[in-house]
């Protein structure tokens, strides 16, 4: 499995191209989806899917183009459908913790509200996507209209639970850093260690 991060738009967006054996899923398409188009077809990949890590506009902004060029309907959550604005043609809503089998591709999708009430972390094999739920040193904003601190802090703690070498794929590169492992933020990262410390009255 190969992952590339591609990055889009004016807010240090990151998209994510998963790849095996020709096959490619995309999660959290946005922005400019002639690029993403162009790189699919230059590397001959067949895309199987599209996942949101949540609703926001700038993580689904002009999906709506690529999804219907190839036929698909995107994986969200149930909660985040409506902040999405895409039309329901191209959604595939789900609730609560799945495991998909996509092609070659085992997704375990962990439910992670805080940032948004359907915001999720994509874990295929030992890669997590975080969205905009954990980032390097810090975690996603909770002051949005339909973010929850207190889920957040659960949430956070749901995931120092994972196995040291996942390995973390933020939503954004904000500093130009979206990359981590759990073991690394379990260690430094001021939220999720409140959030540890905190776990017994969440
Ligand atoms: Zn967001």
């Amino acid at each position: 499995m190969n992952i590339e991060v591609i990055h889009l738009g004016p807010m240090a967006n990151c998209t994510y191209l998963v790849t095996q054996d020709g096959n490619a899923l995309l999660i959290d398409p946005a922005w400019d989806m002639n690029a993403l188009e162009q790189t699919l077809k230059a590397k001959k990949l067949n895309l199987l899917a599209v996942l949101f890590t949540h609703g926001h506009f700038d993580h689904v902004k002009t999906a709506e183009t690529l999804l219907k060029a190839h036929g698909l309907r995107a994986y969200i959550e149930e909660n985040d459908v409506l902040l999405s604005g895409l039309p329901g043609e191209v959604l595939q809503p789900y609730h609560g913790e799945q495991n998909l089998q996509i092609g070659p591709f085992k997704v375990h999708i962990i439910p992670t509200p805080g940032h948004t009430a359907g915001g999720v972390c994509i874990l295929i094999g030992d890669a997590l996507f975080t969205g905009d739920t954990l980032f390097p040193g810090a975690c996603g904003r909770v002051d949005l209209p339909s973010s929850d601190p207190r889920e957040m802090r659960k949430s956070l703690y749901r995931l120092s639970q994972l196995p040291d070498d996942t390995q973390i794929f933020a939503g954004h590169s904000y500093g130009g850093k979206s990359g981590s492992f759990i073991s690394y933020e379990r260690q430094t990262n001021p939220f999720m260690r409140n959030a540890i410390k905190d776990k017994d009255i969440l």
